[in-house]
């Protein structure tokens, strides 16, 4: 990975834009005490993904931003832009259509950090994954800051693991892995919440089959009794029309009777009169 040019504005003692040309071969930054050489490499770790603010002296990721000086106010966000040559297109894929690539992180006051890559908005991830498959990165041993020999000599073999790891150039794989094992996990919680809910719908429908053979038998029975009332009304009405029938012909009687008596009644008033 080659790196061409570190542009910084608003970092740490960086108020302004400053360009910072990193040539082929070696690129020295000579400077007093305290003039801002370490400032930056913790920009080039930055702009990587660095998550510790410990790691960039500070007791807040925002102490990065310009904290203002005697004569300069202080700033409100920082922006580290690292340039990268991809002239021989060896960058992972979703960013290697560009024969440069321009990775970029900036901080806000209360917003936190954002990522960029050739102007597009990435994850952290995106861009930690993009140094690390070059095996490379913000905690990369192949960035020594001040002491670091010393505690690579001394340090545990657990530790020395990692430099060999970087430099047989598998830490992308372990970046990888470890994401691909948080999305294994993740999928194994929602296969766990699917079998928990399963098992309610399981509940569920016991107890709907329940209701439905309920309502089968409400529905048989409400046609059962809807029959028999049809018929109770079938035999009232028979009834009826024979009693209406008996009482017809008794009218016709009665009327019958009627005409008798008033004829036998008018016989009987001429013989009196
Ligand atoms: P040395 O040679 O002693 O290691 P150096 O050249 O590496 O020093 P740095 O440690 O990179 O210098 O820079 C330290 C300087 O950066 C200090 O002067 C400090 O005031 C300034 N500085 C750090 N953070 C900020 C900030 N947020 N705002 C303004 N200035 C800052």
């Amino acid at each position: 990975m080659k790196f061409e040019r570190l542009r910084l504005t608003g970092f740490k003692s960086f108020c302004d834009s400053a360009d910072f040309k990193i040539e082929p071969g070696l690129t020295g930054v000579v400077g007093p005490n305290g003039c801002g050489k370490s400032n930056l490499v913790e920009a080039l770790r930055w702009v990587m993904g660095e998550t510790s603010f410990k790691n960039m002296r500070g007791s807040g990721m925002e102490d990065v931003i310009f904290g203002g000086s005697g004569r300069r106010p202080s700033r409100n966000n920082a922006e580290v832009v690292l340039l990268l040559d991809n002239s021989d297109r060896r960058a992972p894929a979703p960013f290697n259509d560009a024969e440069t690539i321009e990775v970029a992180r900036r901080i806000e006051r209360e917003e936190g950090s954002t990522y960029r890559v050739n102007g597009r908005e990435v994850r952290a991830r995106d861009v930690q994954l993009l140094f690390a498959d070059a095996s490379t990165g913000a905690r990369s041993p192949s960035l020594v800051r001040q002491g670091q020999i010393g505690e690579i000599i001394s340090a545990k073999p657990q530790a020395r693991r990692l430099i060999l790891e970087e430099a047989a150039g598998i830490s992308g794989l372990h970046s990888r892995r470890h994401e691909a094992e948080l999305r294994l996990k993740g999928a194994e919680d929602n296969l766990l919440r699917v079998d928990d809910v399963l098992k309610q719908l399981d509940v569920q429908i016991d107890s709907l089959k329940r209701q439905a053979r309920q309502s089968s038998r409400y529905r048989n029975l409400a046609a059962d009794i809807r029959r028999h009332e049809a018929l109770d009304h079938l035999v009232a009405w028979r009834e009826h029309e024979a009693s209406f029938a008996e009482a017809r012909r008794r009218l016709d009687a009665d009327l019958i009777e009627v005409a008798e008596r008033t004829r036998a009644q008018g016989e009987a008033a001429r013989l009196q009169a």
